[in-house]
């Protein structure tokens, strides 16, 4: 299993560094290729990581593409997050509007959205340009 955990740890630190964008796994192989990992290594390594909740998988609408972006921060405790159905970036709601979403939604209709693994969907500002 050394093997294993030698590319999970080049895969985070590649997520940790690249916190703000998604990549698709093709992607992701061609930045890690100097580190000789495979794409089916990095697949299997992708669906470990999102299985354990450190990455979170997005598919893009048109061309069902799927992206993947690290969401294991401590930051990213406790809010809401945007993803963009174009290019499959995902965006943090600031703590505080997350709060007002989620207190208006309890307060409206009894429910208590749990943000940490609440998704919005839409259209990022660039896709709209
Ligand atoms: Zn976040
Ligand atoms: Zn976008």
């Amino acid at each position: 299993m050394q093997y294993n955990t030698k590319q999970r740890e080049v895969l985070m630190s590649f997520f940790e560094s690249h916190h703000d964008q998604a990549f698709s796994a093709e992607e992701i192989a061609e930045q890690l290729k100097s580190e000789k990992i495979s794409i089916s290594a990095v697949y299997r390594n992708l669906a470990e990581l999102e299985k354990d909740g450190k990455i979170r998988k997005n598919i893009k609408s048109g061309n069902r593409k799927i992206f993947y972006q690290f969401v294991d921060c401590d930051e990213c405790k406790g809010h809401l997050h945007l993803t963009c159905t174009k290019c499959g970036k995902t965006e943090h709601l600031p703590d505080a509007d997350s709060n007002k979403i989620v207190k208006s939604v309890l307060q409206n209709s009894n429910f208590n959205l749990d943000s940490d693994s609440t998704i919005l969907y839409g259209v990022c500002e660039k896709c709209r340009k």
